[in-house]
């Protein structure tokens, strides 16, 4: 746990080059053309995505309307013209951070920068320097695998690959009509059996899609010291990108998140391992991801009014405002964070109360992301 602190503690290393220095002069004519005092705000947002700005791939709440507030008038929408500095700060996942952000950015009708997306795993890129070379296997819907890999690890291979190179490791497969088992084609695998190779550390990068086969190849994983069908060992570790026990989907009724996976798993391991599972939740309440978002929310005003303040040094942020539908997670995690943070609870997703939830009240509760827009920018004097 000690080193986990040092690490979220670290300063996020997150690249910034997106605002690349080639736009710098566009960036400041722009700048100069709709904000001709360059006053940077002393404030920033931080959005959850699923039950807030989009229910399934649908923009909910006014959120494209929402967005566009926060810049000044333009038909670009992007970098140049930011207004109020804003991060998406999501439990979500499976996508590498630049993919989503360009699905977010068609979903919602503005530019976004990768840096401006922070997903459940996220934090795992700071994990690069202690597993680079190691294999490590990522799990989960999307494309696990490659998030890791963009990330830098060098060793990477799916759930699904990896238990596609072990025969009979999952003995319902055959019932599973939907699956295809599928050869291993990552580059590792071309000169390494990844069967004799020890798994070092495992990654739930997303929602677990087959859950029989992961619980069943993760214990087999775990408990074996990374060489499943070998001798019972010391347990590798397991990184689980948030805790969530349900979002809110589709469905009326919130579904099983991450969080119920672990709670299986977990069992399970414990019923046929002589120790306990141990793991580490990243994911929001946790304060160290509130924390990060500050950082990334100080870069991203960075980027947009920096070039303008020539040299100066960019004050702290005074006032973050946390937008989310789930008390327990978003509410919560602004809560544990403290000062500077002021949690808004939205009624669009999980939280669909009349008064403020019982356990977490949020600072504020209104109907929709737009509402929270508009309170925020009544709150701060920004017309
Ligand atoms: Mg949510």
């Amino acid at each position: 746990m000690r080193q986990l602190l040092q690490f979220m503690s670290k300063k996020s290393k997150i690249n910034v080059t997106n605002a690349s220095s080639s736009s710098l002069h566009l960036n400041l004519f722009s700048r100069r053309l709709h904000a001709p005092t360059s006053q940077s705000p002393s404030f920033g947002i931080a959005f959850d995505i699923d039950g807030v700005l989009l229910r399934g791939d649908s923009p909910i709440g006014g959120s494209p309307q929402a967005l566009k507030r926060l810049y000044y008038d333009s038909a670009t929408y992007s970098i140049s013209s930011l207004k109020i500095p804003y991060v998406f700060l999501t439990n979500g996942g499976g996508v590498p951070e630049s993919k989503r952000a360009e699905e977010l950015g068609k979903q919602l009708g503005v530019n976004i920068l990768p840096l401006q997306v922070i997903q459940g795993h996220t934090p795992f890129r700071e994990l690069v320097k202690r597993y680079e070379n190691d294999l490590i296997v990522a799990a989960g819907k999307g494309e696990p695998a490659n998030v890791m890999s963009e990330y830098g690890f060098k060793n990477v291979l799916s759930l699904d690959e990896y238990a596609s190179c072990f025969e009979n490791i999952d003995p319902l497969a055959q019932y599973k009509k939907w699956t295809k088992m599928r050869a291993v084609d990552r580059q590792m695998a071309l000169t390494t059996d990844p069967c004799s190779q020890r798994v070092r550390a495992v990654f739930i990068v997303s929602d677990p899609v087959d859950w029989s086969r992961d619980i069943q190849v993760l214990c087999d994983i775990l408990r074996t010291g990374g060489l499943p069908g070998r001798e019972i060992a010391h347990q590798p570790p397991i990184y689980f990108a948030n805790d969530d026990l349900a979002y809110q989907a589709l469905f009326p009724a919130e579904r099983l998140g991450m969080g119920a996976f672990r709670i299986a798993l977990e069992s399970i391991f414990n019923r046929i391992h002589p120790n306990n599972m141990e793991y580490t939740s990243f994911g929001k309440p946790s304060p160290f991801v509130f924390k990060n978002a500050e950082n990334v929310l100080t870069q991203v005003l960075q980027s947009a009014y920096n070039n303008v303040q020539a040299g100066g040094e960019t004050p702290p942020l005074k006032s973050l405002y946390m937008i989310g539908d789930n008390p327990s997670v978003d509410v919560k995690g602004a809560r544990q964070a403290g000062h500077p943070w002021f949690s808004i609870l939205t009624r669009t997703g999980v939280f669909k109360g009349k008064e403020n939830h019982a356990e977490y009240p949020a600072d504020v509760v209104v109907d929709c992301v737009e509402e929270a827009v508009d309170y925020i920018l009544r709150k701060e004097c920004i017309s």
